[in-house]
């Protein structure tokens, strides 16, 4: 089978690549250290300059007002923000957020879709609770009909990019018990609404989330998306998506540590040789290089079944986010145990881009969590 990436996802690649290269200490501003002043949590400028650059368009496919959104164009953008350890939230506006409103929103909403590619709009997904943990379908926020209006009553926990977000794309239940799949809904809030309240921090690996409070918020009934109870499949289908998206970027951040460590391995110089010449260490680094490759595997292989049926595709995200999940931490703990101290220190690059690939494994189901939806998608 051949591998490479097609002419476009090359050019896509390589421009992206360098324009990451390019803008570094915008990258590595005080986002990364949880400024509070920055309540964005990510530099505008930069993010105006990746929708020019046409990467937001990337996500999204022709129909849907993008030139690209396949699994490989998801992987292809998000391995380069991971091995530059962005923190800016193209999974959260736009697989996410846009992904959801494309996919649900009559013509009126679907008009979000191209300022979001615009790089003009930012949104959120407010779906994860107190009580959901990992379960995509536990969602007790509740949305009443009140004549021509809906009250939605709840609590959102982790909604990454809310403080930036224009609108959150808010789930809520509108019948069924807690943990049911029929049910549930998807609004367009805007983030401005009354009755909605935010608790705004800055995350460990870099960007912000806030707690959202959900206090008897009135809508009118045309910011539904989609048909009353139904959204369920599409936020599986979008989840998907951000996982693979994830799994990318977290292959990306393990590229970027691998190769500081090499590179540390070949400069430090102990008993007066580099240390990278001790065989003990080339052993260590060897199994991070094999590592790697696993990880490359089951990306591509993850990104190639985003549009088989639900269950492959479910089955073999599971697979790759699990081996993701262990193989990243060995590559993000052996590359802080190789560097010795220097990697303590915050300054230094691979310290971040360690605390990205672990955190990243929290998202969406972590490394047991994707090892249980295997087993059960395997018995099914
Ligand atoms: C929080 C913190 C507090 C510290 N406090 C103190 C302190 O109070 N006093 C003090 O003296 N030091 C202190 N240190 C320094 C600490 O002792 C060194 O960081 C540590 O010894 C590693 O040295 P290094 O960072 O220079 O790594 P390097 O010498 O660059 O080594 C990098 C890696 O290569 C491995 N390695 C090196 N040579 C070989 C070899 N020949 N064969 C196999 N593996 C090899 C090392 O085990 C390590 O994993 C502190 C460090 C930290 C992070």
């Amino acid at each position: 089978m051949n591998f490479d990436l097609t002419d476009e996802r090359q050019m896509l690649q390589d421009s992206l690549r360098r324009f990451l290269r390019d803008n570094q200490d915008g990258l590595r501003a005080s986002t990364r250290l949880g400024d509070t002043e920055n309540t964005l949590g990510f530099d505008a400028g930069i993010w105006g300059k990746l929708a020019e650059l046409g990467v937001i368009g990337a996500l999204f496919s022709e129909e849907d007002g993008g030139f690209a959104g396949a699994g490989f164009d998801l992987t292809t953008v998000f391995e380069e923000l991971g091995r530059a350890g962005a923190v800016e939230p193209l999974l959260d506006t736009a697989i996410l957020g846009g992904g959801l409103i494309a996919a649900l929103g009559n013509e009126t909403q679907k008009e979000l879709v191209e300022q979001v590619i615009g790089g003009e709009l930012h949104l959120a997904l407010a779906h994860g609770e107190p009580n959901s943990r990992y379960d995509l379908a536990q969602v007790e926020t509740t949305a009443q009909v009140d004549g021509d209006d809906i009250v939605l009553t709840g609590r959102k926990a982790v909604v990454i990019n809310a403080e930036a977000a224009d609108y959150l794309v808010v789930s809520a239940r509108e019948s069924g018990a807690a943990s049911d799949e029929d049910g549930i809904s998807l609004f367009l809030v805007p983030r401005d609404s009354a009755g909605l309240s935010l608790r705004g921090y800055a995350l460990l690996a870099g960007g912000r989330a806030a707690e959202v409070d959900l206090d008897g918020l009135r809508l009118s009934a045309d910011a539904r998306l989609g048909a009353a109870g139904s959204a369920y499949a599409a936020l599986k289908r979008a989840t998907n998506r951000a996982e693979v998206a994830l799994a990318a970027e977290t292959l990306g951040a393990m590229e970027a540590a691998t190769e500081l460590t090499r590179e540390y391995l070949l400069t430090r110089q102990q008993f007066g040789r580099p240390i990278g010449t001790f065989q003990a260490l080339q052993h260590r680094m060897a199994t991070l290089l094999i590592e790697l490759e696993q990880a490359r595997s089951a990306v591509i292989n993850a990104a190639g079944h985003l549009d088989g049926s639900a269950a492959e595709q479910a089955l073999q995200i599971s697979a790759a986010r699990n081996l993701i999940g262990r193989a990243g931490r060995l590559v993000a703990e052996e590359s802080i145990q190789l560097h010795g101290g220097i990697a303590m220190t915050e300054e230094y690059e691979l310290a971040h881009i360690a605390k990205r690939i672990v955190m990243a494994d929290h998202r969406f189901g972590d490394t047991d969590t994707q090892l249980e939806r295997f087993i059960d998608q395997s018995a099914a």
